[in-house]
This record gives structure tokens, sequence and C-alpha cells, in this order.
């Protein structure tokens, strides 16, 4: 059975110490069982966090890493760093690295190959942007993100991913893609999934949806079949709104 899964982008937000009581009032408030609750803090809170979380069933994530793994890249942080803090996951990919920081498919490539040498699970993320959405081209771009930023892994290391479907219009926007709209983009990553590698890979892996899910829409979006979870913004910022999505399957 495939894992049901909340994660929570804080992106750039919080100074340490307040992450550290967000962190800390998850932790108190999450009691929901058969949910992998991940929250992903910038790097700066992670040591601390890291402390936050021991002994908790909250699980911690950073927001993006280096595709080397030491040296001189100033300004980086690699999968080791991140690993030897307790880190078990890492998003690659996100809309905002994509588009802000031209993070091509095969440097999120390259990133997702360090990820799993070092023993991070990768959480990584397609979507098309609005003009992609409206002009009909989305699957084109979500398969091109899956053939160029994935699909070169062998399949003992794809199935140890987690993919987020993120369409870029709806992130930050307010605007959600209908759970009949998300499930149509899910399935499609599913089958393409279950074409390339098998069928029980396809079954296995967890696909997230994110873009403006909350407490309200979460429900609706969770009960599709080939939705696993969420990928969740501006509400993971609040402890109350955040668990309350986790207990929405
Ligand atoms: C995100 O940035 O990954 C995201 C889903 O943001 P929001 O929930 O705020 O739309």
């Amino acid at each position: 059975m495939r894992k049901k899964i909340v994660a929570g982008n804080w992106k750039m937000n919080t100074l340490p110490t307040e992450g550290a009581s967000l962190a800390k009032e998850i932790v108190e408030k999450f009691d929901t069982k058969d949910v992998d609750l991940i929250i992903a803090p910038p790097f700066t809170h992670i040591g601390a966090i890291s402390k936050v979380l021991i002994n908790s069933q909250v699980k911690l994530s950073a927001q993006n890493m280096a595709k080397e793994d030491f040296g001189a890249f100033t300004g980086e942080i690699s999968g080791e760093m991140l690993k030897s803090l307790d880190v078990e996951y890492v998003i690659i990919g996100h809309s905002e690295r994509r588009s802000y920081y031209e993070e091509t498919n095969s440097i999120l490539f390259a990133k997702i190959r360090k990820a799993l040498s070092v023993g991070l699970i990768p959480i990584y993320c397609v979507g098309e942007n609005l003009e992609e959405r409206e002009s009909g081209n989305y699957f084109n771009v979500i398969k091109n993100q899956l053939e160029d930023g994935v699909f070169g892994l062998s399949k003992e290391d794809f199935s140890k991913l987690v993919i987020a479907y993120e369409p870029v219009w709806a992130i930050g926007t307010g605007r959600t893609a209908s759970p009949v709209q998300a499930q149509e983009v899910h399935a499609f990553i599913r089958k393409m999934v279950g074409d390339k590698y098998e069928l029980s890979t396809s079954e296995n892996l967890s696909i997230l949806y994110g873009g403006s899910c909350k407490p309200s829409n979460a429900k609706e979006l969770f009960s599709k079949e080939d939705i696993d979870g969420g990928l969740i913004g501006g509400a993971a910022l609040n402890a109350n709104d955040f668990v309350e999505i986790a207990k929405s399957f």
C-alpha cells in the first residue's frame, strides 16, 4: 500500500526561533495515524528543528540541495550536510526553483541522483504554468519533466521517490485545481510510471497534490483515487491548518 503524505514547504518564511516554535506546535498537535507528516523549513532552521523533532512522528525535509558533494560551491548546501542533521526528504524541482533559478530537468536529475546516493528521499515536483494549461499542452510538459527529470533512474531508485503535482497557476494564488483536474494529471503520471517501470512501481508511488491546498479543500482532493496527499505552502505555516489537512484522508 502506498504512503499517505502531507508535506509543508515553508519556503523563505519565519525566523529560526519562530520556526522552532512552529515545529514544536505541529509536533504537539499531530496525532494522526497512517500519515507521514513532513516539514521543510529554510536551511538556517534545520539544526534546531531537527532537535525539536527527535522522538516525534514529524519528519524533516529540505527545500533544495546541491548536485555536488562538497567543495568550492559558494552558497550551496550538500545532501550529506542535510543527512547529518537527520533530514530524510528533499524537495527537488519546485516551480520556484525552476523559474527563478533556472533549474532545468537535467540539473534536477543530477540533484535527484545525488540525493538518492546519500539516502535522502526526493520529493520531485512537476507541473504546468497557466499558459500551458490553457493551451492544453500540460500533459506534454509533465511528460518531459518526468522523462528528463527522473525516468533515467533505475526501477530500484525510482521506487524511493515521491512525486508532487503542482500546477504553477495554483501555487500561492488561492486558485486550486479542481479535484477532477488534479486526479486527471495524477492518473496520467501513474500511467506513465507504470508504462516506464512496472505496474507495482506505479501502484506504490505516492503522488502529492500541491497548489492552494487547505483544510477546506483537502478532503475532496485526497478522496481522489490517485491523490495520496499534499505538498502545502501557505497553509503549512499555521500549525492548526497544517495538522487539520493531515486529518483529511
Ligand atoms: C507550494 O509552494 O508548494 C505550494 C503548494 O504553495 P501554496 O500551498 O501556498 O499554493
